[in-house]
């Protein structure tokens, strides 16, 4: 490990920092997990959160059981707000950086709204999921909600064409599992998973249940179920290098979920 230090620093101070060498050494260091027993649950926004109490309620109910046994970082999609908003703003001609600012305003609404319904429970929102009080949350009530869209606002890469964020609230909390090295991320939307065509749609769709990055992409399946650059952040990852999208309308799936049964379409990164 000295020697790996002392290399990498000689390193640092002489080449470019994306030489090769560089990265390598840099990649030396052993992994380290910052929440290595937390699981992050997406709950949809279109596919769930809009759909109201119905919905709601129920997964509500779940996740405070949940957490009696599981670690949850719970994080809010935006959905059908957003969606009118990014009509309204393209049609403005506003560009994706002000796109995701507004974006990431629905998703704080959606936030709020589940803060405080958990709100008897001890379950807070916090704003900002950066980590800051987010592990004492965990250590003492087990759970926190935090708003699921990454907060690059204007700073938002963006996609090569049009204004629509091309990372919202599925990157989002996939990224914060990832970056804290969890243990887990699940996907709660309004569909058993992933099919070889939307089911909403089309009546002939065949459920997969396990499918690889690759194996979406040849399928032509990279922009269904997942934002697409999802995929290439989950291939990409060193933690959570698999991730299960379930349907949320469905009671005790949730449970299940966490308790490590395939009940929906588990995607792998290799
Ligand atoms: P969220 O509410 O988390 O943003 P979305 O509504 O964006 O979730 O994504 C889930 C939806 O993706 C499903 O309701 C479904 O209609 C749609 N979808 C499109 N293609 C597929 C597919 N091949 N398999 C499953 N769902 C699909
Ligand atoms: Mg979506």
């Amino acid at each position: 490990m000295t020697n790996t230090t002392t290399e990498l620093e000689e390193l640092l101070m002489q080449r470019s920092l994306t030489d090769p060498q560089l990265q390598a050494a840099a990649e030396a260091a052993a992994d380290f997990r910052i929440l290595p027993d937390a699981t992050v649950i997406k709950i949809g926004g279109q596919s769930v959160i809009d759909r109201g109490r119905a919905a709601v309620y129920p997964l509500m109910d779940e996740i405070v059981a949940a957490r009696a046994k599981h670690q949850l970082l719970i994080g809010t999609g935006a959905g059908t707000r957003a969606r009118h908003l990014y009509s309204i703003a393209a049609g403005l001609g506003l560009p994706a950086g002000v796109l995701a600012g507004l974006g990431a305003s629905v998703a704080d609404q959606n936030a709020a709204m589940l803060g405080q319904l958990l709100a008897k429970h001890g379950i807070s929102q916090v704003s900002g999921a950066g980590l800051s009080a987010v592990p004492l949350y965990l250590q003492e009530v087990n759970a926190v909600v935090f708003s699921g869209m990454p907060p690059y606002h204007l700073w938002t890469r963006p996609a090569a064409e049009g204004v629509i964020p091309p990372y919202r609230t599925d990157a989002g909390c996939y990224l914060m599992a990832e970056q804290f090295g969890c243990k887990a991320m699940i996907f709660v939307k309004d569909e058993n998973g992933l099919y070889t065509a939307n089911p909403k749609t089309d009546r002939n769709a065949a459920f997969i249940p396990k499918i690889s990055v690759d194996e979406m992409k040849a399928r032509g399946l990279h922009d269904s179920i997942l934002e697409f650059p999802m995929l290439d952040l989950l291939k990409a990852a060193r933690h959570v290098r698999e991730v299960q999208v379930i349907n949320g309308l469905v009671p005790g799936n949730l449970t299940r979920a966490l308790a490590g049964e395939h009940v929906g379409t588990i995607i792998t990164a290799s």
